[in-house]
């Protein structure tokens, strides 16, 4: 019963890492080079640059060789004090983990309280804000995607909900697994800090990531007497490339050329588009699967996120039906067809599956991964409703 290895190509429909472009492989495949040499100093500016274009900034930018937990890190280390107040916005696992580093930094974490379904309330959040008159409230932490509910935040409205509170806070948001995947304006949205990594939208091997910092973030910075060095934004700024304290990582900066290069080729707006159209396909087919209606009760698999609206355009989460484990229906699709999906996290472990469908993705992945997910439903006797194939098949064809 030994189970044979699957041939053929991985489908890889993991939320991040995500897959690597062929050609993005081969820029980071690179030899050595000075980081000081007039070539590799040209092809870095030409990346500062266009990662700016793509968090829509004329701002700064500083980049950490780390995954996103060093930028999360870079954020609340840079900008705050022993026992500063920060509100987070409460999304889910990674909603909660930021929170967890912001205590471990010694900061106050107030959350603003959220069904992980269904998302904040905006109400809520200006209350909250309008309430704080004493201003203790430092900064506002926002995950604008988040990962492991596969729900978005609007980060445009919570700007709105700050500044119908003319609350001064700062606006920290993470765009871990939005930035190149789902609309994203820094500038136009006044975030203060953007917090970015290499390993989803920008389609990059991990362990790199990134802030882009406002002028009014900078300014509080100076403020900041949190223990750091590493990821010492005034300590960076003195050096020639504006970030890196030690070696910088040239070749991810081939890579990161190659992907900006993409990107632009794609065109951003089109790169959004794919997302929100494949996006749609997926939530086609577990609604379809589910088999709820007016008229039937299925009882199958379903969107985790409870509003459409805010349903996520780079990963979806599906719930299992009672008494069935998520974790099989991702062993059999990784078994037997050589597609790997997302795992549930925190409190939704074995409950939730994902669907990543980020990065470098076209119809027939999408297609393929879905007819492997309803292959392994039926495999592992889930009730479904059979034919979310043709469902994501007539939403990418309507
Ligand atoms: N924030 C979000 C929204 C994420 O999805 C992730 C990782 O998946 C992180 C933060 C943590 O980033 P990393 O795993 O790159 O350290």
């Amino acid at each position: 019963n030994a189970i044979q290895k699957p041939r053929g190509r991985m489908f890889f429909a993991n939320p991040g890492p995500t897959n690597i472009p062929d050609s993005v492989m081969r820029a980071v495949s690179h030899a050595s080079i000075d980081f000081n040499d007039a070539d590799f100093f040209e092809l870095y500016e030409r990346c500062v640059a266009g990662l700016k274009r793509v968090l829509r900034t004329k701002q700064h930018l500083f980049f950490y060789t780390a995954s996103g937990h060093g930028a999360w890190e870079a954020s609340m280390a840079n900008l705050f004090n022993t026992g500063d107040t920060l509100l987070v916005i409460e999304t889910g696992h990674f909603s909660e983990s930021w929170a967890k580093m912001g205590k471990a930094l010694g900061l106050c974490i107030d959350t603003l309280p959220a069904d992980w379904r269904k998302g904040a309330d905006f109400c809520a959040l200006r209350a909250k804000l309008a309430g704080d008159t004493e201003h203790r409230i430092k900064a506002v932490c926002a995950v604008h995607n988040e990962t492991a509910a596969g729900t978005m935040l609007d980060i445009g409205a919570v700007r709105a909900a700050m500044d119908a509170a003319g609350h001064p806070a700062l606006l920290l948001a993470d765009t871990i697994s939005s930035l190149a995947s789902l609309p994203f304006e820094m500038d136009a949205w006044g975030v203060d800090v953007v917090v970015g990594g290499s390993q989803k939208g920008l389609m990059l091997p991990t362990g790199f990531s990134f802030t882009g910092v406002s002028e009014k973030a900078l300014e509080a910075h100076k403020g900041s007497r949190i223990p750091k060095h590493y990821f010492d934004w005034s300590e960076m700024l003195t050096r020639r490339h504006r970030s890196f304290i030690g070696t910088v990582p040239t070749t991810l900066f081939y890579g990161l050329a190659e992907s900006l290069r993409l990107l632009e080729e794609e065109g951003l707006e089109q790169v959004w588009a794919r997302h929100t159209r494949l996006a749609r396909a997926v939530r086609a087919a577990v609604k379809h699967w589910s088999g709820n209606g007016p008229n039937s009760n299925v009882g199958g698999p379903e969107l985790y996120c409870q509003d459409d609206a805010r349903a996520s355009d780079s990963v979806t989460a599906i719930l299992m039906p009672d008494g069935h484990d998520a974790d099989a229906v991702r062993a059999t699709c990784r078994n037997r067809f050589n597609v790997s999906l997302g795992a549930g996290l925190n409190k939704l472990a074995g409950r939730v599956f994902r669907i990543g469908h980020l990065g470098d993705l076209n119809e027939p992945m999408v297609l393929g991964t879905l007819a492997s997910v309803e292959m392994a439903l039926k495999l592992n006797n889930v009730p479904h409703r059979p034919g979310g194939v043709a469902a994501a098949m007539e939403e990418l064809t309507a």
